[in-house]
């Protein structure tokens, strides 16, 4: 526009052949661009072994093997597969399917799709794992009765109850995400549950004939056993006691040394006299005197609330 201005006709047509021919030089110049992008030579190896190569401006890798009218059989693969396109490698590989493959299609085909789940979690693989799990351990509720037939009674809680927990290791199998096999390795407590403890108590606090409680005396529950003087108990058979005494069962207590000896006790409703020690009974236990084994194992082990009288 700004050369018809100047109304130079020599300049025009130089110009516009030099335009023109830029023109050209563009267009071709894309042109050949363009032909370099499209055209590719793509090998193909067939399931036999043998290889081709062929020239193609397709990209798609079912679209190249239909123009150069190769056909996949039922039991061969392609890689790439059909729908995509092909790679930076320009390589179609046709292969032959395994067996196992060709009965996966087979039943697949079929409909029976239990079966083809079968076959394929058959081949996945199994993972197994170390897991470690935290379950909690419910404390157990204990109940004493010390209201000694008492007709009004009440129930009191002496110790209330905590839940414990524990760790369980477990081997667990896995395949296809789901457990198939879980194998306890070991348990290992990490918090101890703590036992309820209700006291079945008389609802009215009388003073015991004989001896007088202290208002302020404190009830604690111990841990009540039961020996006699056989060896299996004492490990002697003498029958003296560790302060002299002749061990007499209703009486004769062990205790720990937080009690001096004729110190006197009052369990389940009865009074005792410490006059005995044993190296397990430490702490809040008390060891009770009875005249045979037998019904020192038939006492067995008892939660009970002790006293001292003073
Ligand atoms: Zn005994």
């Amino acid at each position: 526009m700004i050369f018809m201005n100047k109304k130079d006709s020599g300049s025009i047509s130089i110009m516009k052949i030099i335009g023109i021919s830029l023109i050209f030089i563009l267009i071709f110049g894309v042109s050949v661009m363009a032909t370099e992008i499209d055209i590719r030579s793509v090998e193909i190896t067939m399931s036999n072994g043998y290889t081709m190569t062929v020239v193609t401006t397709k990209t798609n890798v079912a679209e190249i093997l239909k123009d150069n009218n190769i056909y996949i059989e039922e039991d061969e693969r392609v890689n790439p597969n059909l729908e995509s396109n092909i790679t930076e490698e320009q390589k179609i590989t046709i292969t032959n399917k395994s067996e196992q493959e060709v009965q996966i299609a087979k039943i697949s085909e079929s409909g029976i799709e239990t079966s083809l789940d079968e076959i394929l979690k058959s081949y996945s693989p199994i993972i197994e794992k170390i897991v470690v799990e935290q379950e909690t351990i419910p404390y157990e509720t204990i109940t004493k009765d010390a209201s000694a037939g008492a007709t009004e009674t009440k129930n009191r809680i002496i110790q209330s109850g905590k839940d414990g927990i524990k760790e369980i290791t477990y081997k667990v199998k896995y395949q296809n995400d789901e457990v198939i096999e879980k194998t306890k390795l070991s348990e290992t407590i990490i918090q101890e549950p703590v036992d309820k403890i209700v006291q079945i108590q008389k609802n009215v606090t009388t003073s015991r004939s004989g001896s007088t409680i202290s208002s302020n005396s404190e009830t604690k529950i111990f841990k009540i056993t039961a020996y006699c003087s056989c060896a299996k108990c004492c490990g002697k058979k003498t029958g003296i006691t560790a302060s002299g005494t002749k061990a007499t069962a209703g009486r004769t207590v062990a205790a720990s040394s937080q009690f001096a000896f004729g110190t006197k006790l009052i369990v389940n409703g009865k009074e005792y006299v410490v006059e005995d020690r044993g190296g397990a009974i430490t702490g809040n236990k008390i060891d009770i005197y009875m005249d045979s084994h037998a019904e020192a194992l038939a006492w067995g082990v008892k939660y009970l609330p002790v006293q001292v009288v003073k």
